[in-house]
């Protein structure tokens, strides 16, 4: 099977592409190939941050490399936190404080729609470049619900599934979420 590296250490991102792209590819985490640097991520946009991951990767470790590039986007909020998801209360990746602050921003908004959305992109040893783009759709909810997952997990509730991801299993998860759907959306151009 053809070995594909993820420039991710997020656990619970690789979790999910490593689950979704078992049949097809061995992935493995940049850390397992030997790369361990930081990645300074900054793009503008989810395509360009996932360029830049998978770029630097395949181009350090000489192998095909696929990056994911998500956040949450919040219609009242504008599109908050978009690009910013991972650091909206300041620290990088302090998942509860991301929350809290999203919570207390929609205080009294009455519309709390909102999507996840990922661009991946696959960067191939040779340099071709592929991309692929998903989205979920649901609203957030006024507590955290459920321990599973990652990130805002706990305050999206799905349109698909019609319960926050944090209740939903990985399968139920994995079958609706916005990182499938673009992986989905990659290899159909592969
Ligand atoms: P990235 O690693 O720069 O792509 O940042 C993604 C950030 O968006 C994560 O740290 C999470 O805060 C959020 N995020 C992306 N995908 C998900 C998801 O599936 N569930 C919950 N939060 C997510």
């Amino acid at each position: 099977m053809k070995k594909l590296v993820v420039a991710s250490e997020n656990k619970g991102k690789l979790k999910e592409i490593k689950e979704i792209l078992k049949d097809k590819y061995e992935v493995v985490s940049m850390g397992e190939m030997g790369y361990n640097q930081e990645i300074v991520e900054d793009g503008e946009t989810f395509f360009e941050n996932a360029l830049i991951k998978a770029k630097t990767v395949a181009t350090a470790l000489n192998m095909d490399a696929l990056a994911d590039d998500s956040g949450l986007c919040v219609e009242a909020l504008d599109g908050a936190p978009g690009v910013y998801s991972a650091r909206y209360a300041g620290g990088h990746g302090d998942d509860k404080a991301n929350r809290d602050l999203l919570l207390k921003n929609l205080e009294g908004k009455e519309c709390r729609k909102a999507k996840f959305v990922s661009s991946i992109v696959l960067v191939k040893a040779d340099g071709s470049v592929v991309e692929g783009l998903g989205e979920t759709h649901g609203t957030i909810g006024f507590k955290e619900e459920g321990t599973n997952g990652f990130g805002y997990d706990c305050i999206f509730i799905s349109d698909d599934l019609g319960k926050s991801f944090g209740l939903a299993s990985d399968e139920e998860k994995n079958k609706v979420s916005h990182r499938y759907r673009g992986l989905i959306d990659l290899l159909s151009r592969l």
